[in-house]
């Protein structure tokens, strides 16, 4: 199992230099993707001493740096969150075509599980499969195409990451690596667009739901999955809130993301916290990221119970899923 890359990084209380990237690594500052405003207020200091240029691993989906974040700022006019200065567009494109992931395997039954149970609500709202088409952008090594293949949609992926691509091709799952830019389906071609996980990498989220819009077919849903940066337990731990990551661009809430679908042009019909099925054993190596001492008695406990390829289901309440539909 990885651990946490203190070849590359240093916390502040390792009597690292203060927050200086510039001289390793090109930042730029930017405007507010939601409302174009530049009126943001600093909210989490960046955490980041050293990055080196092409360093994929925290683009990772398993990567463990928790705490480790550029400033994460709020737009004083419509309340976006957002990483501010951050990595160039060219800069992210190039990690995430670069990025391993081999650990993700290892959780790919809980991750189907997961996948299985976000389709089974989803039909809820959209109807039955029935060879209708879904596209899953950021799709990984496919395990929501392959899910989703399962249930009866006509489902194949996008996904920028050479790896998970090739990985993915040798399960026999149609994932096509590029992105909604590089690779656009037809204008109005799709009955459902998933992004799980996804939408908070974006540099530009707000143009990425509009590309989403144009490839939908009147009527047809675009499905969100994140995290929601006002949620109780997101409040409740501030800085050490585990989700503020390297690779996050944007920290959404459910009013700041129904608003950008709503500027996308779609209707936002249903706001819910769904969460995820987890094994045991996976779960200890992310309690390990932050506190190894529980993660030590947990794993003793798993290990003596024989319960570490156990899947279980975790709701915590700050990953929300968004139903947008795309007017008739
Ligand atoms: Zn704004």
């Amino acid at each position: 199992m990885r651990n946490s890359p203190s070849k590359t990084y240093a916390r502040p209380e390792d009597g690292a230099r203060p927050f200086e990237m510039d001289s390793l690594l090109k930042l730029e500052h930017v405007r507010c993707n939601l409302c174009g405003a530049d009126d943001a207020q600093l909210i989490f200091p960046g955490t980041l001493h050293e990055v080196q240029k092409g360093d994929w691993e925290p683009f990772q989906c398993t990567y463990p740096g928790y705490g480790h974040h550029l400033p994460v700022v709020q737009c004083q006019q419509c309340g976006l969150r957002y990483t501010n200065p951050r990595f160039t567009e060219a800069e992210i494109l190039a990690r995430y075509e670069d990025v391993e992931d081999p650990t993700y395997l290892e959780q790919l039954p809980g991750r189907l599980l997961t996948f299985g149970m976000r389709l089974r609500h989803l039909e809820r709202f959209t109807g039955p499969p029935a060879g209708r088409k879904l596209l899953d952008i950021g799709a990984h090594v496919g395990g929501c195409v392959r899910a989703a293949n399962a249930r009866g949609w006509d489902a194949y992926g996008l996904e920028p990451g050479r790896w998970a691509v090739a990985t993915a091709r040798r399960g026999g799952l149609d994932v096509r690596q590029g992105t909604l830019q590089t690779n656009p389906p037809a204008p109005e071609s799709l009955d459902v667009v998933t992004l799980w996980d996804v939408i908070e990498h974006y540099i530009d989220p707000l143009h990425e739901a509009r590309d989403c819009a144009q490839v939908l077919k009147p009527g047809g849903w675009l499905v969100v999955h994140t995290m929601d940066c006002e949620a109780l337990l997101a409040r409740l731990m501030g800085k050490r809130w585990p989700w503020l990551m390297e690779m996050h661009m944007h920290y959404f809430s459910r009013r700041t993301l129904a608003a950008l679908l709503e500027a996308a042009g779609f209707e936002v019909k249903h706001i819910f916290a769904e969460g995820r099925f987890i094994r045991l054993d996976y779960l200890i190596t992310r309690i390990a990221a932050f506190s190894p001492p529980l993660a030590a008695v947990g794993q003793k406990l798993i290990e003596a119970l024989g319960l570490g390829e156990r899947a279980i289901k975790i709701n915590t309440g700050d990953l929300i899923t968004v139903y947008a539909r795309k007017p008739e």
